[in-house]
């Protein structure tokens, strides 16, 4: 049984997993103007052995594809800056926060 479940015992718990909180954000998409930006995509081809990024970001911006390119598509990105942090090795990534008014919009805090 799931500890988290509500019972007649615990009726105070709320069941969601991170995919359903997830789903509650808004994004408003800076078209053709990706906040975060892989500077040279060779690197994390060939040098770059870990491909940390693929399964560090919460919201799965990051992916490594069968040829072993790292392709990343920042639509739905939370702006937590772990991957920022995480590319110390290489320091490959370019990061920013969007534009005002573009980018995440947390509907519960
Ligand atoms: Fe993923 Fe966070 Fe990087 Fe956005 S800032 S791409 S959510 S790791």
């Amino acid at each position: 049984m799931n500890p988290n479940t509500s019972t007649p015992a615990n009726p105070g718990y709320i069941t969601v997993n991170v995919e359903e909180k997830l789903f509650q954000n808004r994004y408003k998409v800076d078209a053709g103007r990706p906040h975060i930006r892989i500077k040279d995509a060779d690197i994390c081809t060939h040098a770059c052995a870990s491909k940390s990024c693929t399964f560090v970001c919460p919201a799965s911006c990051y992916k490594t594809e069968g040829n072993g390119t790292v392709t990343l598509i920042t639509d739905g990105c939370l702006e937590c800056g772990s991957c920022r942090i995480l590319c110390s090795e290489f320091s490959n990534v370019d990061w920013e926060y969007p534009r005002g008014g573009h980018g995440i919009l947390f509907k519960f805090g």
